[in-house]
């Protein structure tokens, strides 16, 4: 038995590759994406703004189908140093290969290796789902936007101050960590 495949509601994701599949090897299919995923796979590290956009292409490889693709949306993070929300666009390109489960012309199970993933399989409708791999993806390509912008002066550690709206008062009195242990040697 194949794994379980955790059901989606459609993302606009899912490709009936029943046709392709029962092509030769090097037969393509070229699908242009444009899906509003919002809401669907967030999480507290995903939150998509904006629709998912861009190609994806399927190509029969053997008995796989090999899909690539380029896909672009937006996410919403807070920012690690100053935590205010910022938006920021988002590319990711897709190289995953797709295992069928049923073969198309006998109608036989096929067990593909345990080592695949439940998410790089079609199932047993000829369904190609790329949801799973462009949420991971998403997920790695969101994981590297960490600022609001690369200059972000982020808050004072002592009273909470904005640095990008202007310096507190207390900047002054800041001790620099290198000193901090001498500081305390002398207080001694
Ligand atoms: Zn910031
Ligand atoms: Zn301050």
């Amino acid at each position: 038995m194949h794994k379980n495949r955790v059901k989606h509601p459609s993302h606009g994701l899912e490709f009936n590759v029943a046709q392709l599949l029962k092509e030769t090897t090097g037969a393509v299919r070229t699908y242009e994406i444009e899906t509003d995923l919002q809401g669907d796979f967030d999480d507290e590290e995903l939150k998509i703004v904006a629709p998912l956009t861009g190609q994806v292409r399927f190509l029969r490889t053997g008995p796989n189908i090999l899909a690539t693709g380029e896909l672009q949306t937006s996410i919403e993070k807070n920012c690690g140093r100053c935590l205010t929300s910022f938006t920021a666009p988002v590319a990711i390109e897709l190289e995953e290969e797709f295992f069928p489960t049923l073969d198309i012309i006998t109608g036989a199970a096929i067990t593909q290796p345990p080592e695949i993933e439940a998410a790089n399989l079609i199932d047993e409708q000829h369904i190609l789902d790329l949801a799973e791999v462009v949420r991971q993806e998403l997920l790695v390509a969101g994981g590297t936007q960490l600022y609001c912008r690369p200059d972000c002066k982020g808050l004072c550690p002592h009273c909470g101050q904005d640095l990008n709206a202007g310096s507190c008062n207390c900047r002054e009195d800041v001790v620099d960590p290198r000193w901090a242990g001498l500081q305390t040697l002398l207080e001694d």
